[in-house]
């Protein structure tokens, strides 16, 4: 399991200061998580002020995937 930012990131950076383990990742556009470092603990999703984290149910396949391809490339 993992969480994944959308597209309605805003690149404030508040995600990176409560994320345990630092996979959270920028971009070029937007925040990017790191799937395979990811604990799951949900401490990113309520802090965001766009609600631009969503969990892996929640997320559509295309934003796991460029969460995934992203923060690999990062
Ligand atoms: Fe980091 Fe937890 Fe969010 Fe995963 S769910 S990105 S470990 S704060």
């Amino acid at each position: 399991m993992t969480y994944a930012v959308t597209s309605a990131c805003i690149q404030c950076g508040t995600c990176f200061d409560v994320c345990p383990v630092s996979c959270i990742k920028m971009s070029s556009k937007q925040a990017v998580i790191d799937p395979v470092e990811c604990i799951d603990c949900g401490a990113c999703l309520p802090v965001c002020p766009t609600e631009a984290v969503k969990t892996e149910s929640d997320a559509s396949s295309a934003v796991l995937k460029f969460n995934a391809t992203e923060s690999a490339r990062l």
